[in-house]
């Protein structure tokens, strides 16, 4: 290509997506961003991860004293890990440690090397915060150049992200992600819904990316603004994270304003939004040569079956500054190893069920908000928002859940809301083997968010 280009060497600046090669595989046509790498045998693929964990090992083990410690603690020495299995053998790493060595006592570079900072909200705590070498925001933008495009994207997109910009990660790094490919960036942050949705139109955006409960706030507000989504605006993809959903919200949101609508995920440690599922909708693509996952019992740390629910775990491969050794980021899928369809063969992440912190115990019984939007929303006559308050009375946990009813409904007699509550709450019991109590409410009674829901009150800790 840089032959028939004439421009030499050197690869050109990209303008739009150069790289985005289409490739078949059985009679069906892909794109790929980096098709060497996103369809790699699997045991290349393997090696490439062996050298990587051998190199990043030996990196930490020479530039902090942090890991140097830890792995003095477990009696492991960077020679120990000679093949991939061996990642068993180090040391996890938790929130903790990076609150504990705040703010930068985990950096693996000196300042001169780092371009940029992020820091995450602190809403569970102190603040912890994140640094980049330019290659690690390159690494960045590669993952998300990849994830677009196996999404679809690419030049001739105009890509709105209303993820917030700023210390978050979402807003700056979808954006570079996006115009890497050569889409056109409508960088709008989140807020200032109604011109959101204006220049949705004028500029004739085809795809958004922000968080699933902003987008279906947006939706609501383009409805009252008397504008259709579906018949008025150009949008075709959505790009949603940040927070979990279900399926059943997916489901709504498709049918609701028939676009597509993706899941995407990363933190702020790991960098930021990193993974999304390819087209086919089937399980979150973690780029393996940049990111080592595990997916392991929270209780023994030891390895969940093929197909089982456990603890998110991630070693970085190629991230510097801030590299992470068994990061336990808490949140609970299950690892698809399989081949996928669209020829990648990098794994996949099945939904994010929530993380562990973000788990109730009711009367001992473990409850994830996500749960309790999947039983909601199989419900027409329910809307989309929700919220879960938690309290004690006496002994007892007592969770409401204090819904919103569509229009529709709510006009309809006392003795139907009656009944219909009724049986959200037997819904409730029957998945969550918990009671709840049900409160119905009209559309519009629940705050909205543009970012990232808070979707649970918990009384009990105040
Ligand atoms: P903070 O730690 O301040 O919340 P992050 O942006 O790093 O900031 O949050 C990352 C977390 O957000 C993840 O650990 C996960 O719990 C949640 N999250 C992100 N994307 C998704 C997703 N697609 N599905 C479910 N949860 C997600
Ligand atoms: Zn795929």
């Amino acid at each position: 290509m840089r032959g028939l280009l004439g421009l030499g060497v050197q690869q050109p600046t990209v303008f739009y997506n150069w790289n985005a090669m289409i490739a078949s595989v059985g009679d069906m046509m892909f794109r790929y961003w980096n098709p060497h790498i996103e369809r790699m045998p699997l045991t290349d693929l393997q090696k490439l991860q062996e050298n990587r964990l051998r190199s990043v090992v030996r990196f930490v083990s020479a530039h902090s004293a942090f890991y140097r410690q830890r792995f003095a603690e477990a009696g492991v020495a960077p020679e120990d890990i000679t093949k991939l299995s061996d990642v068993a053998k180090l040391p996890f790493t938790t929130k903790l440690d990076l609150r504990n060595t705040y703010p930068t006592g985990m950096f693996c570079l000196p300042g001169d090397w780092i371009v940029r900072y992020h820091v995450s909200s602190g809403t569970t705590g102190k603040p912890t915060v994140v640094g980049y070498t330019q290659g690690d925001i390159d690494m960045w933008t590669d993952s998300l150049a990849r994830a677009l495009t196996s999404i679809g994207l690419g030049r001739g997109d105009v890509i709105q992200v209303g993820y917030g910009y700023g210390l978050f990660t979402g807003g700056l790094g979808l954006h570079y992600g996006a115009e890497k490919i050569g889409a056109t960036v409508l960088p709008m942050g989140t807020g200032n819904t109604e011109r959101q949705i204006e220049l949705m139109q004028d500029l004739g955006s085809t795809a958004i990316a922000c968080t699933p409960s902003y987008f279906l706030y947006i939706n609501e507000v383009a409805q009252q603004m008397g504008i259709s989504i579906r018949d008025d605006t150009k949008l075709k993809v959505g790009v949603f994270g940040a927070e979990p959903w279900s399926e059943e919200t997916r489901k709504r949101i498709e049918e609701a304003t028939g676009i597509k609508a993706y899941d995407i995920f990363g933190t702020s440690e790991m960098s930021g939004p990193l993974f999304t599922e390819c087209h086919l909708q089937n399980g979150i693509h973690v780029w393996a040569d940049y990111f080592l996952i595990e997916v392991l019992d929270p209780k023994t740390g030891e390895q969940v079956g093929e197909g089982e629910r456990g603890e998110l775990v991630v070693t970085t491969l190629d991230k510097w500054a801030f590299p992470l050794i068994r990061y336990r980021i808490g949140d609970l899928t299950i690892l698809n190893t399989e081949v996928c369809e669209c020829g990648r063969t990098h794994p996949r992440i099945m939904r994010i069920l929530g993380r562990t912190d973000d788990m109730l115990i009711i009367r001992g019984i473990n409850v994830f908000p996500s749960q309790v939007e999947s039983v909601l929303l199989r419900m027409p006559e329910i809307g989309e928002q929700y919220q879960i308050i938690v309290d004690r009375k006496g002994p007892l946990d007592v969770m409401t859940v204090k819904v919103e009813v569509t229009e529709k409904a709510f006009s309809d007699k006392i003795s139907d809301l009656m009944s219909l509550s009724k049986r959200v709450a037997k819904e409730l019991q029957k998945v969550l083997n918990v009671s709840a109590e049900v409160e119905l409410v009209e559309q519009g009674t629940i705050p909205r968010s543009m970012g990232k829901a808070q979707r649970v009150i918990d009384k009990r800790k105040v």
